[in-house]
């Protein structure tokens, strides 16, 4: 249930409705307009309150959400969320470029990664410490020691480091080197990790389940959100369909859609979601152009000899060249790269 309050009503009057909604075992949440505030009322079965609301002086109107994800709602929250972190902003009109390798693969080589693709342009540095691997004879990543690269890379470049967190016991180590957790689409419903993730400060990215469809993905978020982390990003990162040419399907239908449902940053990975490096900066230009808020990309000095996810990693090259084309792309959008 969404409350709007009257035009000028004082702070104590605000404060008084807070606590009226609390007192009911509810949750307020309060959004400032540009003409109204409105307080979302957040639990289950919310509505029922509308009798106890109806002839409150302080209220002008109410109104239902209609939507099951509340917090993360743009009925809740019309306004974009734009999130600051170290000096990288994301969403609210800034494309945020997150770029590196699949791993971390050696101190040598994710410092190399970061401050070419910083020079390039990108404001986040991705790299994986703990991976997510089909196969358990695959690269399983360097753990707590990738984490301390990544923290290095970050004292060099300054760009602020995205890494995944897999499982609940790892949340303490990843928040110690990395300002944003990662839960990747394998783990999206991971209903108690979410939840412990939402007691974490940090901001996390969080990927769209490969099979998972766009009301669960806020649903996700809605764990985290109601746990009390609202500074999520969340990430299409391609969806399991029978096209055969790519290794997933990237749902690019999906940005318009979150961005309608949601005030949360929407970015795309477009080399999880296509798996081919040529597909890399064709879907990355549409994604900008379907209105994301930015792009993960998998960036490799030398991809062939990745550790992990070699064949949809692009060099450095194709990665300047894309930062170049985005730019232009987001002049005319009016977004600031
Ligand atoms: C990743 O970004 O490193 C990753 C494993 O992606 P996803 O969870 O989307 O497969
Ligand atoms: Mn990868």
């Amino acid at each position: 249930m969404i409350l709007t309050l009257k035009r000028g009503i004082s702070k104590k009057e605000i404060k008084r409705i807070e606590n009226k909604i609390r007192s009911f075992g509810f949750r307020p949440h309060i959004s400032r307009g540009a003409k109204d505030i409105t307080v979302g009322v957040i639990g289950e079965n919310a509505i029922l309150l509308k009798e106890f609301f109806e002839s409150d002086p302080a209220v002008a109107s109410i109104a239902q959400i209609s939507k099951p994800y509340k917090l993360s709602s743009r009925q809740i929250h019309p306004k974009d969320t734009r999130l600051t972190v170290g000096n990288s902003k994301i969403g609210g009109g800034h494309f945020a470029i997150i770029a590196g390798p699949c791993s971390v693969e050696s101190r040598k080589q994710i410092i190399s990664i970061a401050k070419e693709v910083k020079k390039c342009g990108a404001k986040f540095l991705r790299g994986g410490a703990f991976k997510p691997r089909t196969s358990p004879y695959s690269f399983q990543g360097l753990g707590e020691e990738g984490l301390k690269y990544l923290a290095q890379a970050k004292k060099i470049t300054g760009l602020p480091v995205v890494t995944e967190v897999m499982q609940i016991s790892q949340i303490e180590v990843v928040s110690k080197y990395a300002d944003v957790l990662q839960i990747g689409a394998r783990n999206m419903q991971n209903f108690n990790l979410l939840k412990e993730i939402g007691k974490a400060k940090k901001p996390v990215l969080l990927k769209r389940g490969m099979s998972a469809t766009i009301t669960e993905l806020l649903m996700a978020a809605e764990y985290i959100m109601s746990s009390g982390n609202s500074k999520i990003i969340l990430c299409e990162r391609g969806i399991r369909t029978f096209s055969d040419q790519t290794r997933f399907t990237l749902d690019i239908s999906a940005i318009p859609v979150l961005k309608k449902e949601t005030h949360l940053p929407v970015i795309v990975d477009p080399s999880h979601a296509t798996g081919k490096r040529d597909l890399v900066p064709p879907m990355a230009l549409a994604a900008l152009a379907a209105g994301a808020d930015g792009i993960m990309v998998e960036v490799h000095i030398k991809p062939d000899t990745a550790l992990s996810d070699s064949a949809q990693t692009i060099n450095i090259p194709t990665f300047k060249k894309l930062v170049k084309d985005i730019s232009c792309i987001a002049k005319v959008l009016e977004k600031k790269v």
